[in-house]
């Protein structure tokens, strides 16, 4: 049984954590001189590892190991968003270095590889799940020529020619190579902390669909125009998500959530009735029947607004994902390491949020282990989990990678 060692893995990831550190977290943005570092001190620590690393023409940062017998593939992704926390990413990444390292130490699994991945950009500060496409083989060069940094609007090209990156080759995932693919990562929500368990084996990760709401109705002088005349696109905007939000909770899955995360009048004066009224309204859900549901009901909605009157409604589909269901035989693995090391502390769940492990998924049997958030917060630099939580999650994900070598 492979064993870690919680001094190297909390002396490495204090150490990522130590690159680019903003107050208690990190402001490690794909490309920046910080991120760069770290990705270069990752290579050195594979190699250290015994793996045979390189960081391709993404960013991707990609070590492995020659073997004759099955092989696993480990890793998450190094950059943060903007002053978020210190494990959203390096978590996983150094959780797979570990798993690497440990179950290479143990004579039962001589023939074995755990190689590792740190995929670049997943965080989007370029693009969509850019390193993952590029692994998977279906990032097109086109893509890599629109892309450009979404608060400076710097090339993703240039980008990649000032950190030395330009005209290397991208690795593309090497067909059957892998028995499968398991990404750790901190929960980033209060499903575990809440529960009191401390493994979370992840599901599935939802779809999420997203849609423009459109109300148009009659700009107007808000002083003189009657309540009977005026067609105020505001007030039917607020109806519709008024009527989503009585409606939706009868229909929805347990853990359905729904947003509307921008509702824009136009003028937006404080005297003028607003003649147009556009939300930005999405939902996620793990299960295509919940989702197939809700759009009807959406939809509906959005028609009853219209025939009532006095303003038109309409709904476009902006984006329909599809959920990524997580292999039956990894999550069994995952939880039989958790019965070894945290007996009936581990919880099946759908992931709110997206990962890497969702692209993996299209090539191989993938599957996510979740560890305890303190507070549920992530994507803010006070994102935090306890060292006993850290070091338990790193015993049972190597647990459950070994389990699945010899699954
Ligand atoms: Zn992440």
């Amino acid at each position: 049984m492979p064993t870690i060692d919680p001094a190297r893995l909390m002396g490495d990831l204090n150490h990522l954590r130590s690159i680019g550190a903003y107050k208690t977290g990190v402001h490690r943005p794909t490309f920046s001189a910080h991120d760069m570092e770290a990705r270069r001190w990752l290579l050195r620590r594979m190699e250290e590892a015994g793996l045979s690393a390189r960081i391709d023409g993404i960013g991707t940062v990609y070590g492995r190991r020659e073997a004759a017998g099955p092989k696993m593939l480990t890793g998450s992704h190094l950059e943060s968003q903007n002053h978020a926390g210190w494990l959203d990413g390096a978590l996983g990444v150094i959780y797979g270095l570990e798993a690497a390292r440990a179950i290479a130490e143990d004579p039962a699994f001589a023939d074995c590889a755990v190689d590792v991945v740190a995929l670049a950009d997943e965080e989007g500060h370029f693009g969509s799940f850019l390193g993952s496409k590029s692994f998977i083989g279906v990032l097109e060069e086109a893509e890599i020529d629109t892309a450009a940094n979404r608060y400076d609007g710097r090339s993703l090209r240039s980008a990649l020619a000032d950190v030395g990156l330009a005209g290397e080759p991208r690795i593309v995932c090497e067909k059957g190579r892998y028995k499968g693919f398991i990404e750790a990562h901190i929960e980033q929500g209060d499903t575990l902390i809440g529960s009191g368990a401390k493994i979370g084996v992840v599901t599935a990760i939802v779809a999420i669909w997203q849609y423009r709401l459109v109300f148009e109705g009659e700009q107007n002088h808000a002083g003189t125009t009657s309540m009977k005349r005026r067609r105020d696109a505001g007030l039917s905007a607020v109806r519709a998500l008024a009527r989503i939000d009585e409606r939706f909770p009868l229909i929805c899955g347990e853990r359905t959530v729904w947003t509307a995360g921008r509702i824009a009048l136009e003028p937006g004066a404080a005297s003028v009735i607003p003649g147009r009224a556009e939300a930005l309204f999405q939902f996620r859900d793990a299960d295509e029947a919940t989702l197939e549901r809700l759009d009807a009901e959406l939809r509906a909605i959005v028609a009853e607004i219209d025939m009532q009157g006095p303003c038109r409604a309409s709904v476009e589909v902006m984006a329909q994902s599809r959920p990524a269901l997580m292999d039956e035989g990894l999550q069994a693995a995952i939880e039989q390491a958790a019965e070894i090391h945290a007996p009936g502390k581990s919880l099946r769940m759908p992931s709110g949020a997206g990962h890497d492990a969702q692209y993996l998924a299209r090539i191989m049997p993938a599957a996510m282990l979740f560890a305890p958030s303190i507070g549920g917060i992530s994507h803010h630099w006070t994102e935090d989990t306890a060292e006993e939580d850290i070091v338990l999650g790193a015993q049972v994900y190597a647990e459950a990678v070994a389990q699945a070598l010899r699954g």
